[in-house]
């Protein structure tokens, strides 16, 4: 997609998820690169990963490490980490400040390697899906939930995908490995039953 911002000639801006944990990382990278060299401003989102590592959330991702691994790439002339707290604010202020990245944080985000929140969108569990299911959207639905505890974007994105109530009813063991780790049928099961909460009570 990238490329052929590119190759049109007629964009200006490349908004693109850009972190640590996507698997193609050095794919974007070279991308990135590229359409940098032909006059295009890059801007990184998803820079946060997910925010944590665990589902539980007891292993929250280092912020900074994380905002400064994409900075650090010379192409990428911003980033939208988004905020709801000051201290969020305050530690992205502080990567402004100084953005160099430390040995101790590249090692933060070496380990540990667990699922955490990102989908990295690479599709690679739509196929194997016997219910042909958004899963992609799916997950980001889940994690606007439970990593940004925004539930009214997360309930948002479930009422446009207008799926049927148990979409993996009909299923017996699911044949569906995701690339990050996560466990779908789990996951899918969770963030359907957001659909039906009234929303005055999301907030
Ligand atoms: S259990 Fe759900 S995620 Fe797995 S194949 Fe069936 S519909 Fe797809
Ligand atoms: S395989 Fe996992 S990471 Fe890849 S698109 Fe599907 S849910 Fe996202």
């Amino acid at each position: 997609m990238i490329r052929a911002a590119v190759e049109a000639k007629l964009y200006d801006v490349v908004l693109t998820s850009y972190n640590f944990k996507q698997d193609h990382h050095l794919e974007v990278q070279k991308a990135i690169g590229e359409a940098a060299q032909a006059g295009l401003g890059i801007v990184a989102m998803k820079t946060q990963a997910g925010v944590y590592w665990d589902k539980e959330k007891t292993t929250p991702i280092n912020m900074k490490a994380a905002l400064k691994w994409a900075l650090r790439d010379t192409n990428v002339h911003t980033a939208i980490p988004g905020f709801t707290t000051l201290d969020q604010l305050q530690t992205d202020l502080d990567v402004l400040r100084d953005s160099n990245l430390t040995d101790d944080e590249k090692r933060s985000l070496e380990a540990p390697k667990l699922a955490g929140f990102f989908c990295q969108g690479c599709d690679q569990c739509l196929d194997p899906c016997l219910g042909r299911l958004p899963i992609p959207e799916l997950m980001r639905s889940f994690m606007y939930a439970h990593a940004y505890r925004n539930r009214e974007a997360a309930q948002a994105l479930l009422l446009e995908l207008a799926l049927p109530e148990s979409p993996c009813g009909d299923c017996g063991e699911c044949p569906v490995r995701c690339a990050q780790g996560f466990d779908i049928r789990q996951r899918v099961r969770d963030i359907m039953r957001l659909r039906a909460v009234p929303r005055e009570f999301l907030i």
